[in-house]
């Protein structure tokens, strides 16, 4: 992805907002061709189009543990009861180690934290709306 090397003038400069934090950094990457979608609408659209193409979407259910035999997945435990299937596929982001370890699955997974706030904009005048 090509990116920017930014000073602390090329910051505020593309960021006017900063002006009043410009002692508290040196610098920055700017990547003028990052995008931003919208993800509720990408994953609900994902949803339609599985449902439409014969899947079962079951919500509000949470996965407690899996059945095994050997290293076999013989069947989940929910908290709505057991179920089985053909084929299993984990995919609970972050809280996949955690169900995978008894079965001796080490997946490399592990949760970031800081490297995005969500703050209110209190001063509409402030920081511009792009990348
Ligand atoms: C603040 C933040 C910003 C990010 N920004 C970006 C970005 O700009 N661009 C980008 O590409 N990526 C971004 N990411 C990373 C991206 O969100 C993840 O890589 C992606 O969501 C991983 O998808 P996943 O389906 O593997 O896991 P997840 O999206 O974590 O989905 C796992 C699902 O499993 C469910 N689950 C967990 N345990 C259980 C259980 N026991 N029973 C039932 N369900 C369970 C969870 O509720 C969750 O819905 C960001 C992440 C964070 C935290």
């Amino acid at each position: 992805m090509a990116y920017q090397r930014l000073d602390r003038e090329g910051c505020v400069l593309h960021e006017p907002a900063l002006a009043r934090v410009r002692d508290k950094f040196v610098g920055g990457l700017r990547l003028p061709g990052d995008e931003t979608g919208d993800c509720f609408k990408f994953t609900n659209r994902i949803a339609e189009m599985a449902t439409a193409r014969g899947a079962r979407l079951r919500f509000g259910i949470s996965i407690e543990s899996l059945l095994t035999d050997g290293k076999r997945i013989t069947g989940i435990v929910t908290d709505h009861g057991r179920m089985q299937a053909d084929a299993y596929l984990v995919a609970l982001g972050s809280h996949s180690p955690r169900l995978l370890a008894p079965l001796g699955v080490r997946v490399p997974i592990y949760p970031v934290k800081g490297y995005s706030i969500t703050l209110p904009i209190t001063d509409p005048g402030g920081p511009r709306n792009r990348p």
